[in-house]
């Protein structure tokens, strides 16, 4: 026995001899030494144990009779004791001990060698049982590596028999989720753990690897408590003898982690990082898909660029973390900003905004509006309040022709300009649009000053019956100030009180003011008098109107029929059954109903008959080219002929000369209303020109340039 063990040098290979007799131990050693081996030897199980503790032998060789503890109970205690199991035991055994060969297996050893011992015999036995345990370990070591290696690609293994149709998965596969209560034994199983929308492909591609026998390849995913994993799934088909398909088998690899990493990726391209918005590239993309897909010329897309006023100063004062923090808010705002296709952020603190398919430009205005509203609503940021400003610069397509990037470098030229104006938080990028935009925004800012000022003004023009020449009403029409004696025309003014919705306090003025005139007029001896008061389309269809009249009317104890409606073809028609509702509505009040500018607009006989009207205005259009011999009046003549037939009374818009006054007279026209009689006129000189028509009973033209409107 020796106590310092000497470590075997790289290339022997260790072995350990444990025996109690002494000289089958140096012979042992002897003819091991010579064929390479380093030996360590004990002579009692007890030493052999000790050796053990810092030795690790590629082989032992261990006799059976020992005193001690015997060969047995050493072989069950070095298995048991120590970890290196591959490490074969072979026994040394005299030959009456053959009988207790099944007890060297049952204790663990591997092979056993007869006493006397045949020595060659014994040097090929060593060299194969270290030859096969350096082979167990490489296998053990090989399969290790390979099941290491496939979890770290997360890549496993599947079987599926075609007979019963029974699937075999490896661990692998479930080691890919969380919850570890899944199996799928069959392929039915499997098909349950695919995502709904992928199982088709699953199958199809199975069924079409069946068909060709030629190998597949594919992703899916599986969906689990709500999440989705996306597998690459790799099939070729197993055949038998007779070439029919037998199993199918493959591999599966979870590529999820890929995919969310190609997916942010894919979104960080197009994305902006601190907000999350669409930022330059993708904008352009995506106007790019917007006017490839516009729907007609007559709709719009508008490109709106937006910019932070004095950010910098923001973000001296708040901080840059701040004033991040308010970018992001911001970006939020924007991207919940409903009628809009999308939102992004251009650079800095320029955002752009692209709005499609717009009816049309008050649609803009309005969304517009909207958006500023939105926007300028102010922030909490790190719990303080802030205020921000902002310029918007527009571009609109068709208006202006271009690509994306000409649309939106457009939209960034007209946010400088807004952002160096004085006035103008808006600008459009075309002149003419631009120059509308404000003309539109000075109408407006007049609108609310006249509102506030007493700037409007109502002006009567008489209307004359032609048979019995009486003077019986008179259309009340809104004039609007402005400085210096100078005149708004209501076609300039009255769209932009339509579009703004100022139409509607400026009607419930004009209703006041018309009742309070008729009654003036009546306390002043003047004969019950029909006023005609224009509706615009948001007059007609306010809720309200009807209250607003009722009131006036009974306010001022008029009889309901003075007051005389007039409302366009375009307006009726719009919801043919509303316009009935609450025409019947009027009717039943008692008011008068006049259809306005007829013949211009789209109206068909068919449906005026089933309008609760009584006055058709003839349009001016129809009038104004007629001559002395009544050429060009062909279609006023059918109008008044049909109006008769509907039993409607017919009145003639414009007719400024005799020649006209001779046509409609000799055409039965009932009344007429125009220049030949009088322009339209201030109430004073409405009173004036009344008092003088029934003493003369002619035609006073009063020259008046302030009535002349048109
Ligand atoms: P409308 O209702 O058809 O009014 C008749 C227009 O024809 C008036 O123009 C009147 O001055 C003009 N006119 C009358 N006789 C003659 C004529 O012999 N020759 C010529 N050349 N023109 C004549 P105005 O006052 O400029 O009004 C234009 C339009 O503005 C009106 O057309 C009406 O649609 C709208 N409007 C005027 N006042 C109001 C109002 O109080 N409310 C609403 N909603 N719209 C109004
Ligand atoms: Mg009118
Ligand atoms: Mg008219």
């Amino acid at each position: 026995m020796s106590h310092h063990t000497q470590l075997p040098t790289m290339t022997e290979t260790p072995i350990l001899i444990i025996d109690d007799d002494n000289v089958t131990r140096l012979t042992l050693k002897k003819i091991l030494h010579k064929q390479g081996y380093h030996v360590e030897e004990a002579n009692s199980g007890e030493g052999g144990l000790a050796i053990l503790e810092h030795y690790i032998p590629h082989l032992i060789l261990l006799d059976v009779m020992m005193p001690g503890i015997n060969g047995f109970e050493t072989c069950r205690l070095i298995r048991n004791n120590f970890s290196y199991n591959e490490t074969p035991i072979i026994m040394l055994t005299g030959l009456n001990d053959v009988a207790s060969v099944d007890d060297a297996f049952i204790a663990g050893a591997n092979d056993f060698i007869t006493k006397p011992i045949n020595w060659p015999l014994l040097v090929k036995r060593v060299l194969y049982a270290i030859r096969d345990r350096d082979i167990q370990i490489e296998l053990a070591e090989n399969e290790a590596r390979l099941q290491h290696s496939q979890r770290i690609a997360k890549l496993a293994y599947w079987q599926m028999d075609l007979q019963n149709q029974e699937i075999n998965l490896s661990d692998v596969f479930y080691e890919q989720f969380p919850t570890k209560h899944i199996s799928a034994n069959t392929f039915a199983d499997y098909i349950q753990l695919i995502h709904p929308d992928d199982r088709d492909l699953l199958q199809n591609k199975l069924t079409e690897l069946y068909k060709t026998k030629q190998k597949i390849e594919f992703d899916h995913r599986i969906k689990l408590d709500y999440l989705d994993y996306t597998f690459h799934l790799y099939a070729e088909a197993v055949l038998d003898q007779n070439n029919d398909v037998q199993a199918l088998r493959g591999t599966l690899q979870n590529i999820t982690q890929q995919r969310n990493a190609e997916a942010l990726i894919e979104h960080q391209m197009y994305h902006d990082d601190l907000t999350g918005l669409p930022n330059k590239k993708q904008l352009v993309n995506e106007l790019n898909k917007l006017l490839a897909r516009k729907e007609s010329d007559t709709h719009l897309t508008a490109t709106v660029a937006i910019g932070l006023k004095r950010f910098s100063e923001i973000n001296d004062s708040l901080g840059h973390q701040s004033a991040d923090r308010l970018l992001k808010c911001f970006a939020d705002r924007l991207n919940s900003l409903s009628g809009i296709e999308i939102a992004g952020r251009y650079e800095a603190q320029t955002f752009v905004v692209l709005i499609n398919n717009l009816n049309g430009l008050d649609l803009l205005k309005s969304a517009l509006d909207n958006m500023q509203q939105h926007l300028l609503t102010p922030y909490v940021v790190d719990k303080q309040e802030i205020f921000v400003d902002i310029r918007m610069g527009i571009s609109i397509f068709p208006i202006e022709e271009g690509n994306s990037n000409s649309l939106i470098s457009n939209a960034l030229l007209a946010l400088n300009n807004a952002k160096e104006s004085i006035n103008d938080k808006t600008c459009f990028h075309s002149p003419e649009m631009n120059q509308q935009a404000v003309r539109i925004r000075a109408i407006e800012t007049h609108i609310r000053l006249a509102l506030e000022n007493d700037q409007l003004h109502l002006f009567y023009q008489p209307q004359i019956d032609l048979s019995s020449r009486k003077l019986i009403g008179a259309e009340a029409l809104v004039r609007l100030e402005l400085d210096d004696n100078d005149w708004m025309s209501p076609i300039d003014f009255i769209p932009v009180a339509e579009e703004t919705g100022l139409i509607i306090p400026m009607g419930y003025w004009i209703i006041e003011t018309a009742c309070k005139q008729i009654r003036t007029w009546l306390d002043c001896g003047v004969e019950e008098l029909r006023i005609g008061i224009n509706l615009s389309a948001k007059q007609f269809s306010d809720p309200n109107l009807s209250t607003t009249l009722d009131n006036a009317v009974y306010k001022y104890r008029l009889p309901s029929h003075c007051i005389d409606l007039e409302i366009t073809e375009s307006v009726a028609l719009d919801d043919l059954d509303q316009t009935i509702n609450i025409l019947q509505r009027f009717k039943q009040r008692g008011y008068t109903i006049s259809m306005d500018d007829f013949g211009t607009g789209y109206s068909s006989l068919s449906s005026i008959h089933l309008l609760p009207i009584d006055i058709l205005k003839i349009d001016r259009a129809f009038i104004k080219d007629i001559g002395r011999n009544g050429e060009h009046g062909a279609m006023a003549k059918t109008i008044i002929n049909m109006s008769h037939n509907l039993n409607l009374s017919v009145i003639a818009e414009g007719a400024e000369n005799e020649d006209h006054i001779e046509f409609l007279k000799a055409n039965h026209c009932n009344e007429v209303q125009g220049f030949y009689y009088s322009r339209p006129l201030s109430a004073d000189q409405f009173l004036e020109y009344y008092k003088q028509y029934i003493n003369n009973e002619s035609c006073i033209i009063i020259p008046n340039s302030i009535a002349s409107a048109q």
